[in-house]
Order: structure tokens, then sequence, then C-alpha cells
């Protein structure tokens, strides 16, 4: 039996793995680069099968506690006058800040962590994985998961270049926290210029408030991991406008250490997994989170990839094979994401209008409800995987 697991990265998609792996008998270690599980983020969705993989960890009424409870997008002109209204609210899903959900699936999670660390070199036999870290002594694992996110060093060391597996989506977001005065509870409320957006998100139940930017843009050479260089990128754009809130916004977003920049990117792969080695979550599929789909499938990637080694005694060539059968079908769907960002940033001034004239209409309320009544319906129940499979 594969028993020792390595999982690199310590957010939903790591924690979730380590969680079912652990009830099913294997030994679990994460590491994770920063000094301690990162708490920053925004609202993410649970949704769906997620909400049933969350009530087998015990953790759903938890999250029904701490749940926001935003009720959808509010599109502002620059003096601040609504112009339209979607509401998004959902009964099949629940949105929680994603610290939270860091912090709640820490709690249900019994693994072994390595903070202010990572993999450095990764070497396959037959019988395992000899792990090389950035400052732990090298070890070796039987199997060893990448959950480290859109810019995975796993997938680097193990199936090639990020430039072959990440989709540039033509546009860069950040998340930053901001003054809650500046939002109305319970909206999303959004400032568009061609190819721009600056928003602000406010809970009515949470004392924080969340700035967001996103801008249109070619591909930008950076350091994905300097964070004053992505300030400045950021600043670059906006700083010169003066419009709605922007400045506001700005100011606090700068200030704040725990301002989150990328590219809206996605991550195609036709294959998770590579002998011993395979993928979970943004690492594996990234949908970017145009999608508001990241939380659900790092849940349900995670469920699904320790149920099948379970299912499979450990057996991983078989476990890793069915694990990328049953899941690819939900990441296809969720890595539709055009329509979500031609709503969020349209790229001209007529195409602003046109999105705020439709969303204006009763209708487009009408049709959303109707097609998220029509997924939480067409939902399949997930397998029970302490039953094996004949
Ligand atoms: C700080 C933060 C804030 C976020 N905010 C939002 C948000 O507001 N809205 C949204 O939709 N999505 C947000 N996301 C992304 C969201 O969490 C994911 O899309 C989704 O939940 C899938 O999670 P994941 O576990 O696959 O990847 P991620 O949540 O990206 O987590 C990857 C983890 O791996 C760690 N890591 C990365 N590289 C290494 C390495 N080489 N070695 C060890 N550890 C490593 C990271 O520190 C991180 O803890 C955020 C992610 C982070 C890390």
């Amino acid at each position: 039996m594969n028993e020792r697991i390595l999982i690199c990265g310590g957010s939903i998609a790591g924690l979730a793995l380590a969680h079912w792996l652990t009830r099913y008998g294997f030994r679990t270690t994460v590491v994770e680069r920063a000094p301690a599980l990162r708490t920053g983020g925004n609202g993410v969705d649970v949704r769906a099968q997620a909400v049933e993989v969350a009530e087998r960890m015990g953790i759903m009424s938890r999250v029904r506690e701490l749940a926001t409870d935003v009720r959808g997008m509010k599109f502002v002109d620059s003096s601040d006058r609504a112009v339209a209204r979607v509401d998004t609210l959902d009964p099949a899903s629940v949105e929680i800040m994603r610290g939270d959900l860091v912090a709640l699936l820490d709690e249900v999670t019994d693994t072994e962590y390595l903070f202010n660390d990572s993999v450095r070199r990764l070497e396959q036999d037959d019988d395992g994985v000899l792990v090389t870290f950035e400052q732990a002594p090298a070890r070796r694992f039987h199997l060893v998961v990448g959950a480290d996110g859109m810019h995975s060093t796993v997938r680097r060391l193990a199936f090639g270049p990020e430039e072959r597996f990440v989709r540039f989506k033509d546009h860069y977001f950040a998340f930053a926290n901001a003054d809650a005065s500046l939002g109305e509870d319970r909206w999303v409320t959004m400032f568009n210029t061609p190819g721009r957006m600056t928003g602000i998100y406010r809970s009515g139940n949470h004392a924080q408030a969340k700035a967001y930017f996103m801008f249109r843009s070619v591909p930008l050479k950076y350091d994905h991991r300097d964070v004053a260089e992505h300030k400045r990128l950021i600043g670059e754009r906006f700083a010169g406008d003066g419009a709605w809130r922007i400045r506001e916004l700005l100011d606090s977003a700068l200030a704040d250490p725990e301002f989150y920049f990328d590219a809206l990117g996605q991550v195609r792969m036709t294959s998770w997994h590579n002998g011993r080695i395979a993928l979970v979550g943004d690492a594996a599929w990234c949908a970017s989170p145009a999608s508001g789909a990241g939380a659900e499938l790092a849940l349900v990637g995670a469920y699904r990839l320790a149920g099948e080694l379970a299912a499979a005694d450990g057996d991983h060539r078989t476990a890793f094979r069915r694990y990328h059968t049953v899941h690819r079908p939900l990441v296809d769907r969720k890595q539709q994401i055009g329509p979500n960002v031609r709503i969020m940033i349209p790229k001209t001034a007529g195409g602003r209008f046109v999105r705020d004239a439709v969303a204006r209409l009763p209708l487009m309320n009408a049709i959303g409800g109707l097609d998220r009544r029509l997924q939480a319906r067409n939902t399949a129940s997930l397998p029970d995987y302490r039953h094996p499979r004949p």
C-alpha cells in the first residue's frame, strides 16, 4: 500500500485532500511555502457537490454559520448611482470567506505540516519518490500530490514548464482589503471603464471589505511572487484615474500586506498524473476566479482523489486514472468562463451599455435563478468511497 503521501500546498485543495487521506488510513505531510496557512482572499462558493463533501467532512454547519450574505452584483456610474443590479443568490451555494474555509479545513485535518518550505527536486522510482526540500532534510514518500496553485512547483518539476499548461485569459486582477464604508452592504459594487473594472465586495455580516481591480492587457512580464511589483502594476494602471472611488480603494489596497495579484489564467492539462506524482486543485485545472468555482472544484477533486486511492487500496495507477476520468467533466464545464468575464469587464463603452441594459431586465435575474435551480437539480450525488466499488 502507498501509505506515506506528501501534499505540496496547504490551501483548500491540499487540506481537503489531507483530511480525506487521513480518514482512509494514509499518512500525510503538507509542505507549505508560507510561514502559516494563508488566510487572505475574498468570498468563495461552496456549492453543489462541494456541499456534500463539506457535510461528509462535518464542517457544513460551521460553513453556514460563517457564511457571507452577499445578494449580487451592482454596477454603478462615476457618481456611484446604481445603473443595474444582478441577483446572484443561489440556494444551492454558500459563500464563505476563503480564510474562514481554510481555518475550518485545518481544524478537521490531522496532518504533519512543514511551513516555510517547498519541494526542490522530485525523483521517482518503482517504490516511491525521493523529495528534496528547500529547508527540511530529503525524505522518501510513496506518492506526491501538488496542491500548490496555478503556479505549481510540483507541476513544473514533474510535468514541465508553466507556459505549456497556463493559458492567459487577457486580464490581470487584484484583491485586497478595503475601507468597508466605501461599499454597500450585501453587494459587490463594480465600476467599469472600457477594459477595466474596480469594485468593492461587502458582506453585510462581516466587518471587512475587499477591493477588486481587473484590467485587460497583453501578457506582462513580472515575478509572480514579488508583491511590490504587483502593487506597482496595479498602481500604474489605476493611479491616474480619480473616477468613482478608485483612488480610495487603491490607497487601502496598496497598504495591504495580503494584497493578492495574478493573471486571469486557466490551467489546461491532458493528464493530472505522472507516475507517482499527481496534481489537484488550481495546480491541475485552475478555472480562474472568474469561474467562481475554485473552491468547489478543489473540494470535490480532493474528495475524489483521496476516495479513488482508498477504493484502489492505494494502487496509484488505478486511482489516478479513475480520478481523472470522474472529475474531468466538472472541470471542463467550469472552465467555460467567457460570459462571466464579459459581464464583469466589458471591452468597450458600447459593451458596457449593452451589459447594463440587459442586467436591468427582470428576465435576466429570472433566467439566472432558473439556471441555478436546474444546475442544482442536475447535480448527481458523489460516491461514498468508504464502501469500495465491487
Ligand atoms: C492568499 C490567497 C487568496 C486567494 N483569494 C481568492 C479569492 O479571493 N477569490 C478566489 O476566487 N480565489 C482566491 N484564491 C484562489 C483559491 O483559493 C483557489 O482558486 C481555489 O480555492 C483552489 O485552491 P487550491 O488549494 O488549489 O490553490 P490555492 O488556494 O492557490 O493554494 C495554493 C497553496 O499552495 C501554496 N504554495 C504555492 N506554491 C508553493 C510551493 N512551491 N511550495 C509549497 N507551497 C506552495 C500557496 O501558498 C497556497 O497556500 C486565493 C488563493 C490564495 C493562496
